[in-house]
């Protein structure tokens, strides 16, 4: 059987990319140390390295905006609480799928229920075979 890797919370795996957002804007600083002779190289290694630091701060800003639209849930698996973001979404602390949604419990598990007509007409496939 194929392992799939289950991925993380989203929450949490946008807070992921923004910290190495900040570690590649280190990084390419970093590589400017070795130009330092050069002021011009330098400066133009700070100031490209400085954009990645920025756009971090602008995810973490924007994941504060959107924690505040998650709703709180007890994870049925765990008996933990954990956020959901949109329609469908992992628990925070045993990665198990969660839904918001009645009629895609106990559904196969699809991320691809987070987008709106996706999420409809899988909603509108699972009544109609419920009416057979
Ligand atoms: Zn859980």
């Amino acid at each position: 059987m194929k392992k799939r890797r289950k991925p993380g919370n989203k929450i949490q795996r946008i807070r992921g990319y923004a910290l190495a957002l900040i570690f590649i804007g280190m990084i390419i600083m970093y590589l400017g140390v070795f130009f330092r002779e050069y002021p011009v190289i330098f400066g133009a290694f700070l100031i490209i390295g400085l954009l990645p630091i920025l756009l971090s701060f602008v995810i973490y800003f924007w994941v504060g905006m959107i924690s505040a639209r998650t709703i709180t849930v007890q994870c049925p698996n765990c008996e933990k609480q954990t956020k959901i973001l949109g329609h469908v979404d992992f628990c925070q602390h045993c990665k198990e799928p969660l839904t918001v949604d009645r009629e895609l419990q106990g559904e196969d598990f699809s991320l691809d229920y987070n987008v709106k007509h996706r999420r409809e007409k899988a909603i509108e496939e699972i009544r109609k075979q419920s009416d057979e």
